[in-house]
């Protein structure tokens, strides 16, 4: 098929004139080359038409997302705030509780200074929030500092006052009082170092402050002897007893029964002589009940 030239016949429908054109080769060939180019370009323009809408409902849903997550970044600033307000209502408390514990004030507060507008652009803002967040957590940890030594201040003084000899030993009456006295056996004036309380044998003996036994038995001029070491520098002896009911090593607390009340020892009668010691001197058991 080498024709130079194409007839084109065209034959409308219901007449009987008939068209006909005659067509080059080349131009032909232009016509579909003319064809082709057209029709490629409008299926780039389509695709990129699609591209484009397709590109502007991800930006819709982007923008969307954008702001939810702008509204959450505020809410959780909001709360942030709402701790860090908190947290100053903790200092201040914990301020007040170290003046009545008779502690230093604390170390500098990290919340003082902090809030004032949130930051505009999303890098800060985030930046904002968890400089506001370190501060919060820095602010915890001074708290948790501060009780750990208001505890230890309380654990202290409880101890101490636990530790510290008071009440009466047994029920009975004074018979002699701390300080000097003519000796009932040699009659010269001498240093009574406890109280004497007389009362009937048998008479239950308590401890006067919680402790440990360090010495349960019979010594020289004390009889049957129980002493307490309560710590801190405090003894506690209970001498003349009739029986004792602890064991060295013992722990005790205030009230629990230690011995009877006897005769043992030199004694003139049925009655428990009552010392209390700081640091191995006696002390006036009288400021001590
Ligand atoms: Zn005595």
């Amino acid at each position: 098929m080498a024709a130079k030239k194409f007839t084109v016949l065209i034959i409308p429908e219901g007449s009987h004139r008939v068209r006909r054109f005659s067509i080059k080769r080349g131009a032909l060939q232009g016509v579909i080359t003319a064809g082709s180019i057209l029709l490629l370009a409008v299926s780039l323009l389509l695709v990129d038409y699609i591209r484009t809408n397709i590109d502007r409902q991800e930006l819709h849903r982007l923008q969307a997302q954008s702001n939810a997550q702008q509204q959450e970044v505020q809410s959780l600033a909001a709360s942030l705030d709402g701790l860090r307000k908190e947290m100053v209502v903790l200092a201040q408390n914990d301020a007040k509780v170290r003046v009545m514990a008779q502690l230093s004030p604390p170390r500098a507060e990290a919340l003082a200074g902090i809030g004032g507008p949130a930051e505009e652009d999303a890098a800060s803002r985030f930046s904002d929030l968890q400089q506001r967040i370190d501060e919060i957590r820095q602010a915890i940890d001074l708290r948790r500092e501060s009780q750990e030594e208001i505890r230890g201040v309380l654990n202290d003084q409880r101890s101490l006052l636990a530790a510290k000899p008071q009440g009466w030993p047994i029920k009975g009456w004074v018979t002699s009082d701390f300080g000097m006295r003519n000796s009932p056996f040699t009659g010269k004036r001498k240093m009574h170092e406890g109280l004497d309380v007389a009362a009937r044998t048998g008479t239950p003996v308590f401890a006067t402050a919680d402790g440990i036994i360090s010495k349960a038995e019979t010594a020289p001029g004390y009889g049957k002897l129980v002493i307490i070491d309560h710590g801190y520098g405090y003894k506690t002896y209970f001498a003349h007893n009739s029986k004792i009911f602890v064991k060295v090593g013992q722990r005790i607390k205030r009230g629990d029964k230690i011995a009877a009340v006897g005769n043992t020892g030199s004694s003139t009668g049925s009655h428990l002589h009552y010392e209390v010691r700081r640091n191995g001197v006696p002390l006036n058991p009288r400021k001590y009940l």
